[in-house]
């Protein structure tokens, strides 16, 4: 016996219309991956998707800063010719795809190509539809998007100064960050007095004095600049496992919004015990390539804050899933996001931000400048929080006439944008 149809003629009418309209709407086609890359301070890398259909395009970010050339042989020599005339719109074929192409994965050099990709296919897709990247992945759970500042200073009173002042531009979250006399100490400058000299030549670096200041600026500034504002501090993983254990506790009742980095990814089982010993908010990942480091973090629930850069993951399509997983697990995102993004990547962390249940803080995010100039459409900054441009995609467009005019340059120090080295004063390199 024939079943029955399940919708009335005038819904069945309605469904076929739509249907049609839909199959004429012809999918597009991959027609050409380029790659801009500009030096504006850092080294950013952009990744555009032209497509067969007139002007549907779309940018991804690829910044992998301190080794950003190897990306652009990494989506020109093999990307691209494994991507062209493939469907734009089929965004998670194609990631899976890109990502098993290399059979041996999850490295930062091709995460970061396969970022500029995805992103890219994302931003042809909200163009394609008419709308903000975040209303496709659902639509706006909140209106605008808290971001963090950080202040660094020579001593606790600098640093002090230095976060009344952020305070009275907006700023509710604030990380603090106190220079060590003669070190080279994580987002505070050198310090007072000259630099210390060890049995090197270099910058020096100690761990133990470094904590030993922290501590005590944390629990000070905390003092003087009251209940009603969100600290944060950054390790930046320069501290030993037993430093950090003994870190987390003793700022305990500073009530940090979160500290960060306090171990470095080889050190990851740590986090058990510093969990069964404190209840300091954590956030880590900014250095995470892999589903292997976030998934026990989250599933085990060690962690409070996802840290991760997200073009060092692979895109926004693994970093949404990572969102969705650290919501059941009631871990927040507090996706990377300082100078070494480009302004597209700050966009999609933007858009991420906006869907996610989860949100806890955004750091960074705010383009000024020539930057701003070149990649207009960026979020705009207003007491203390980024409001995005609901344009289509990511909302960006970018001036690659003027992008030209700011190619990589060799550099001083012939590192091509890499990283130097910092060693304690007897000569070991440290983690920086
Ligand atoms: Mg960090």
């Amino acid at each position: 016996m024939a079943l029955a149809p399940a919708v009335s003629p005038r819904v069945a009418a309605a469904q076929e219309k739509a249907v049609r309209a839909v199959r004429g709407m012809p999918s597009p086609k991959i027609k050409d991956v380029t790659v801009i890359t500009v030096q504006m301070g850092v080294r950013l890398v952009v990744v555009k998707i032209t497509t067969d259909q007139d002007g549907l395009y779309g940018y991804g970010c690829a910044t992998f800063t301190q080794r950003a050339e190897l990306v652009v042989p990494a989506v020109e020599k093999y990307l691209k010719p494994f991507l062209i005339g493939k469907p734009a719109d089929r965004i998670e074929d194609t990631w899976q795809a890109c990502y098993d192409s290399s059979y041996w994965r999850n490295g930062p050099v091709l995460n970061n190509a396969i970022s500029g990709v995805d992103m890219a296919l994302w931003d042809i897709k909200g163009r394609q539809a008419g709308m903000p990247v975040y209303q496709l992945w659902g639509g706006k759970a909140r209106e605008a998007c808290a971001t963090y500042t950080s202040v660094g200073g020579n001593d606790t009173a600098q640093v002090i100064e230095n976060a009344k002042k952020a305070m009275e531009q907006g700023f509710r979250y604030v990380r603090l960050q106190v220079a060590v006399p003669g070190m080279s100490a994580y987002a505070a400058g050198g310090g007072p007095g000259p630099k210390l000299k060890g049995l090197h030549e270099g910058a020096v670096f100690e761990s133990g004095p470094y904590v030993r200041r922290a501590v005590k600026m944390l629990h000070e500034a905390r003092a003087a600049l009251g209940d009603d504002v969100e600290l944060l501090h950054d390790a930046h993983e320069r501290v030993s496992p037993r430093e950090a254990v003994q870190f987390a506790k003793d700022v305990e009742s500073v009530k940090l919004f979160y500290l960060e980095d306090l171990l470095s990814p080889e050190d990851l089982t740590y986090f058990r015990q510093i969990r069964q010993q404190c209840n300091t908010p954590l956030a880590m990942g900014e250095l995470f390539n892999s589903p292997h480091e976030w998934n026990p973090l989250i599933s085990e629930r060690l962690i409070d804050y996802i840290r991760v850069h997200v073009s060092q993951a692979g895109g926004v399509t693994p970093c949404r899933k990572m969102a969705i997983l650290g919501e059941l697990f009631g871990v927040k995102t507090a996706w990377h996001g300082p100078g070494d993004v480009s302004p597209i990547g700050h966009a999609a962390n933007l858009h991420l931000d906006l869907v996610s249940a989860n949100f806890g803080v955004q750091e960074g995010g705010i383009v000024r400048g020539q930057l701003a100039e070149m990649f207009q459409g960026c979020s705009t900054y207003k007491e203390g929080y980024l409001w995005a441009n609901d344009a289509p995609g990511w909302g960006i467009e970018v001036d690659e006439k003027m992008a030209a005019k700011f190619p990589f340059k060799d550099t001083p120090d012939g590192l091509n944008g890499g990283w130097g080295e910092i060693r304690k004063l007897d000569g070991t390199i440290i983690k920086q």
